[in-house]
């Protein structure tokens, strides 16, 4: 009977199947994937933080150049006030009102570094936490590495061996049959099911009789009309 001989094959298939299926979920293999996620994304805020304190360095830069024009022009402005001390008070006051601008100007500057020095020293501190995690995770991540890749190398050398006796099962098997099988795959699985009871085991649909006689005098493949698996009767 062709179908014995598919559903044979099916089993294997099935468990060569699962077999992957388990490897994909492996818990080593989760958690390296989550490890590796992780350093991705510490390598992406590190870069940000770097960028942050480029951006920082040169507005720094542009302050301190900036308030250092700033002291020289009060410089010679004391000087000029000296070399020309005013004449009245009204000149005397627009001396005074201009030395007060710069020094203020001068204040806030000094006040910007203060603040930008401080963030500075957060983002270093972020920086080094982020170095600390990311280490830690590396060296947890090439550990677990050595440990999963004897792993896999031992599930993939048996799920080859699996896969080389579902290969020989379904030489067994009528190749037309077979592309059925695998065309039904693609959306069910597994692509076979038991009739019991006169239904459908793989979706519980109960199948007209003449469907069921069909199946039972084996004349054609019959597939369930709900579910589209190959209907298999055992005889049991
Ligand atoms: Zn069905």
């Amino acid at each position: 009977m062709q179908l014995d001989t598919l559903w044979q094959f099916m089993q294997v298939d099935m468990e060569a199947d699962g077999f992957e299926n388990r490897m994909r979920q492996s818990a080593n293999r989760q958690k390296l994937i989550k490890q590796r996620d992780f350093l991705k994304d510490q390598q992406a805020n590190m870069k940000k933080l770097e960028n942050d304190v480029a951006v920082m360095q040169d507005r720094l830069e542009a302050i301190q150049d900036e308030a250092a024009r700033l002291e020289k022009a009060l410089a010679s402005l004391s000087e000029e006030i000296s070399a020309n001390p005013p004449e009245n008070v009204e000149d005397a006051q627009k001396q005074s009102e201009n030395v007060q601008k710069l020094l203020d100007t001068l204040v806030r500057y000094e006040q910007e570094l203060q603040k930008m020095r401080k963030d500075a020293d957060v983002k270093d501190r972020q920086q080094k936490e982020i170095r600390v995690r990311a280490a830690k995770t590396k060296q947890e991540y090439d550990q677990l590495k050595v440990t999963y890749d004897k792993e896999f190398k031992e599930d993939t050398a048996k799920l080859q061996r699996m896969r080389a006796r579902t290969d020989e099962e379904a030489k067994k098997v009528d190749p037309g049959l077979l592309g059925k099988y695998k065309n039904i795959k693609q959306h069910c699985t597994p692509p076979m099911a038991k009739l019991v009871n006169g239904q459908c085991s793989g979706c519980f649909m109960s199948l007209p009789s003449a469907t069921l006689l069909e199946i039972r005098n084996g004349e054609r493949i019959v597939e369930c009309d709900n579910c589209g698996r190959i209907l298999y009767d055992a005889g049991e």
